[in-house]
């Protein structure tokens, strides 16, 4: 076994190490205290794996990646904006975010879920017959967001960024670009743009006739039309980073709706109406997202103050897992103080997802959905595994 070998072994032990060192401050109560892992405990194991095929260099090299994966470690385990679960980004599979992304999966599946209620007679037997499909999809384009490049842009926009050029920004995609460049564009978001682009793309489904097109397009956009519910993704502070309350994002959008929306959310809404101007529809609903940016964090940072540090946050365990989460206590008293606001922007949501849907299915000329409609549902996947995507971590990133 040469060098090389011996190295590109050592290199893969230390990425499982940072792996499990990833797993184990998920996972550990403790979990502060083991941040040094891999720390002597890992060089141990390494030299009693690999001690007679070191030489002087080889231990030099092996050494520089111990330093660089404590590095990495560190700043997987503190995280940051947009940042992917090292685990991920080793493994290229088993994708477990710890910075999950937008409303979280019990979000999503709800506001694709609801909106399949508000349609009308003509179009609600096919979409009620896959209401499943719809639901379980409801995160795909989440998912996408590590494997896509292009992706991510398409979840948020800065709003903030743009100052007061924010209340006059081209509705239309192609003047935007001539104003303010494609590279810039996409550097501070691109949702109001790319569900307009999906719209487009769901009316051709529609009139293609095209099932499968329609369903996983109606999945799609009901996740971006979702997103641009959330205020932190019409704002540049998207988790608290500026300001000190790093979580908050996923607090917001994850963990008040898991923890009030099937006790306390009224999701019955009426009925979905024809967009005549859908993308200045969907910029009046950015705008009310990065309006209320201010409130969600300023709320939090005043509470924040009012609550002793270690009251803020409890360990629970789901699917088996210690997970750190903000404590029930203070996710109430914060959700208290939104006075509502997260079940609001959810129901806008929903309306405005089924509304997407509807105004998509008129402009294909009110196609006849009724084949489909007597087709067998498609089988759901495994939720319940899919889940645990979603449950990795309480940070998000839009
Ligand atoms: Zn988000
Ligand atoms: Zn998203």
């Amino acid at each position: 076994m040469g060098n090389g070998v011996v190295l590109a072994e050592l290199n893969m032990t230390l990425r499982h190490s940072a792996c499990e060192s990833h797993k184990k401050f998920r996972s550990t109560p403790s979990a502060a205290a083991d941040r040094l892992w891999p720390g002597w405990e890992l060089l141990i194991l390494i030299i009693k794996r690999q001690a007679k095929f070191l030489d002087f260099k080889c231990l030099r090299v092996a050494s520089f990646l111990w330093v660089l994966t404590l590095f990495i470690n560190q700043q997987a385990i503190c995280g940051d904006d947009n940042r992917q679960c090292l685990c991920d980004k080793m493994n290229g599979e088993n994708l477990i975010l710890s910075n999950t992304v937008s409303w979280g999966f019990f979000g999503h599946r709800h506001i694709n879920y609801h909106a399949v209620f508000l349609l009308p007679p003509q179009m609600i037997p096919f979409f009620k017959k896959q209401i499943r499909f719809l639901a379980d999809h409801a995160t795909d384009p989440d998912k996408r967001r590590y494997a896509v490049k292009e992706e991510a842009p398409r979840h948020y926009i800065d709003m903030d960024r743009y100052g007061a050029a924010a209340d006059s920004l081209p509705v239309s995609w192609e003047k935007a670009k001539v104003e303010y460049g494609e590279d810039s564009l996409n550097a501070h978001g691109i949702a109001p743009w790319w569900i307009m682009v999906m719209k487009g793309r769901l009316v051709k489904a529609f009139q293609g006739g095209d099932k499968d097109a329609i369903l996983k397009i109606s999945a799609d956009i009901g996740h971006y039309i979702g997103d641009v519910h959330v205020p932190l993704h019409a704002s540049s502070n998207h988790n608290g980073q500026k300001t000190d309350q790093h979580g908050i994002h996923g607090f917001w959008e994850s963990r008040l709706p898991e923890l009030f929306a099937e006790k306390e959310y009224d999701l019955i809404i009426g009925k979905a109406v024809y967009l005549k101007d859908p993308a200045t529809f969907i910029w009046q609903r950015v705008r009310e997202s990065a309006a209320a940016a201010d409130t969600v964090l300023r709320l939090e940072k005043a509470l924040s103050l009012a609550f002793p540090p270690g009251s803020r946050f409890a360990y629970e365990t789901r699917n088996g897992v210690v997970t750190r989460q903000y404590a029930s206590s203070y996710a109430a008293a914060y959700h208290n103080s939104l006075s509502g606001m997260v079940e609001r922007r959810m129901r806008q949501a929903i309306f405005a997802v089924a509304s997407f849907w509807y105004t998509a299915w008129v402009d294909a000329g009110q196609p006849n959905l009724s084949i489909f409609a007597a087709l067998p549902a498609i089988p759901p996947f495994n939720p319940s595994a899919d889940d645990t995507q979603f449950q990795c971590g309480s940070e998000h990133s839009p």
